[in-house]
């Protein structure tokens, strides 16, 4: 956190060094996907080599998840192709009104701008050979989409899972589940809240993301139940049935 000298800002442990949240998911066909592209998309793309993005899921337009959707221009130069981006209605809107030179026809064409196809997430949708299952969770009072693929789930940026959705979250292997810090917040799940949503689920692995610098890696996952555990940047997880 900018201008802070706590423990976990000043850790040596790179596990403590967090960028925004995002994940990047290869299917078993071999499609590249982004969840979500915060303003660190292009420092966390250097970072992990990622070369190639087929496409880009949004789960809610929030800052720290679509700030950094100009680097896509990369991809494209990369790839010889505009952008596939899903998300809800909402979250659509939010990334033409954010990103209003992309749209407007009177901005002069060429490679500073990114060239993007925007698709309205709907329900279950494919890429390539892999079904995509938007999962609704609730942000505060906003409602906005976890996503499921095969036997994993990605859970960010939830305070309350509805009822009606945990039937879409049965039979997972691995779920990523936010977790802000230990005091409760009114639009992200407090620690404690996470551990008894991971119970819910039962998946074999629970990964938390998402944590403010109240949580420090170490001093958390010793004290976190077994199966689950804080995730960090450019940690890899693989799982086997995601088809
Ligand atoms: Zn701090
Ligand atoms: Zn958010
Ligand atoms: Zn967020």
């Amino acid at each position: 956190m900018i201008g802070c000298e706590c423990g976990t800002c000043r850790s040596g442990d790179p596990r403590d060094r967090r960028l925004r949240p995002s994940v990047f998911i290869e299917t078993a066909d071999g499609k590249r996907l982004l969840v979500d592209a915060g303003p660190d998309l292009r420092a966390q793309a250097l970072a992990h080599g990622i070369t190639r993005v087929d496409a880009i899921i949004f789960t809610h337009g929030h800052a720290d998840h679509i700030l950094g959707l100009d680097d896509v221009r990369r991809y494209n130069h990369v790839m010889q192709q505009p952008m596939a981006l899903f998300g809800d209605a909402r979250t659509l809107e939010e990334i033409r009104s954010t990103f209003h030179y992309v749209f407007n026809p009177h901005t002069a064409k060429g490679g500073g701008v990114p060239q993007l196809e925007l698709f309205a997430m709907l329900g279950p949708f494919c890429i390539g050979g892999q079904e995509i299952v938007p999962v609704p969770l609730l942000h505060g009072q906003r409602p906005i989409f976890g996503l499921r693929l095969g036997s994993f789930a990605y859970l960010t940026d939830c305070s309350a899972i509805p009822e009606s959705s945990w039937p879409l979250l049965e039979g997972l292997e691995v779920v990523v589940l936010d977790a802000l810090r230990e005091r409760p917040h009114p639009t992200h799940f407090s620690l404690s809240e996470a551990i008894d949503a991971s119970r819910r689920i039962g998946a074999r692995q629970t990964y938390f993301t998402h944590m403010c610098h109240d949580l420090p890696h170490a001093a958390t996952c010793a004290r976190l139940p077994t199966g689950i555990t804080l995730a960090y940047d450019g940690l890899r997880v693989a799982v086997g049935a995601a088809d």
